[in-house]
C-alpha cells in the first residue's frame, strides 16, 4: 500500500536507528514527510536524509530531555515542512540494570529524563504546534515497552519509566479529548525487536522466551505507528498497541 500518510508530516525521535529509523522507512513509503532527530548520532541523521532525500527528510540534533532542544526541532519542522500532523516519542535509553538498591540516583534520573520526561515535553511541544495548523488535528504516539506492562526485574527504572510513559499516554488522550481537541495520543509496547538496545550477552536467552521463536524487526513496529499516524486510525485514543511475537499472550 502506498500514500496512507501522504501530506502528513511527522517528527520520529531517536529516527536515525534502530525502531526509529524502521518507523521512518515505512513512513516515507507511505508518502509522509519525517524529521528524524537524535542526541549524538549525526552520521545516521545524514545517512538517512540521504536514503530517504532532502525533499521529504531532514535531520535536526536534539536531546529529547532538553526542553529548549523541543522549540528548535518544532521550529525546523515548520520553516522546512509547514506543520506538525504526528509526533512519535520513540528515543529511548536501556540505562544501568540489575538490583534496585544498588541503583544510584543519577542512573535512576537519566533513564526517567530521557524515556519519560522528554515524553512529557515533546506532547506538550507538539501539542502547541498542532493546535497552530489549520485543522488544528494530530496523533502521537509515545513508544513504550512490555516492559510498561510488566516489570522487568532486572531494570526497574526502564519499567517506571516505560509504565509511566502507558499513563501518560491515557491521560494526554484524555485530556485532549475531553477538550475537544482533535489530537490523538497512543502507545506503542514493542516486544523484543532486534536494534542496538538489546543486550548482547542475553540474545540467546531472550530469544528462548519469545514465543514466535525470533526477534521483531524495527519495520515490525514501523507497520502499526503508520496505523496510528493515519487517518485509519481515528478512534484509536490513550490505547496500547502491542507488538511482541505473543510474549504477553
Ligand atoms: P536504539 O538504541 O537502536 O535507538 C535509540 C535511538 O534513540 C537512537 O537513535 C539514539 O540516538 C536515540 N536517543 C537516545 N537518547 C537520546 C536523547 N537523549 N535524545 C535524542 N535521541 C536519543 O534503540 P531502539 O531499540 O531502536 O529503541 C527505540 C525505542 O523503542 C526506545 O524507546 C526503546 O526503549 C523502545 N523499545 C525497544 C525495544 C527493543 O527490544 N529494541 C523493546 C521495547 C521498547
Amino acid at each position: 500500500m502506498t500514500d496512507r500518510l501522504k501530506d502528513k508530516v511527522a517528527i520520529i525521535t531517536g529516527g536515525v536507528a534502530g525502531i526509529g529509523l524502521g518507523i521512518a522507512t515505512c513512513y516515507v513509503r507511505e508518502g509522509a514527510k519525517v524529521v528524524l532527530t537524535a542526541n549524538h548520532n549525526v552520521d545516521g541523521g545524514h545517512a538517512a536524509v540521504a536514503k530517504f532525500g532532502e525533499d521529504v527528510s531532514l535531520f535536526v540534533q536534539q536531546d529529547v530531555a532538553k526542553e529548549a532542544d523541543w522549540q528548535k526541532v518544532i521550529d525546523a519542522t515548520v520553516a522546512k515542512f509547514g506543520r506538525v500532523d504526528i509526533l512519535v516519542n520513540n528515543a529511548g535509553i536501556g540505562g544501568v540494570n540489575g538490583a534496585i538498591e544498588d541503583l544510584s540516583l543519577d542512573d535512576w534520573q537519566k533513564v526517567i529524563d530521557v524515556n519519560l520526561t522528554a515524553n512529557f515535553l515533546g506532547e506538550k511541544a507538539a501539542i502547541h504546534a498542532m493546535k497552530d495548523t489549520a485543522d488544528a488535528k494530530g496523533s502521537i504516539i509515545n513508544v513504550s515497552s512490555v516492559a510498561g506492562l510488566v516489570g522487568l526485574p532486572f531494570a526497574p527504572a526502564y519499567s517506571a519509566s516505560k509504565g509511566g510513559t502507558r499513563l501518560l499516554t491515557h491521560a494526554t488522550a484524555l485530556n485532549l479529548a475531553q477538550r475537544k481537541i482533535a489530537i490523538r495520543v497512543n502507545s506503542v509496547h514493542p516486544g523484543w525487536i532486534d536494534t542496538a538496545i538489546v543486550p548482547e550477552a542475553a540474545r540467546k536467552q531472550i530469544i528462548a522466551g519469545i514465543p514466535v521463536g525470533h526477534m521483531g524487526e524495527p519495520e515490525d513496529i514501523g507497520e502499526v505507528c503508520v496505523y496510528l499516524g493515519s487517518d485509519e486510525s481515528k478512534f484509536a485514543n490513550g490505547a496500547e498497541f502491542t507488538v511482541d511475537g505473543g510474549q504477553r499472550a
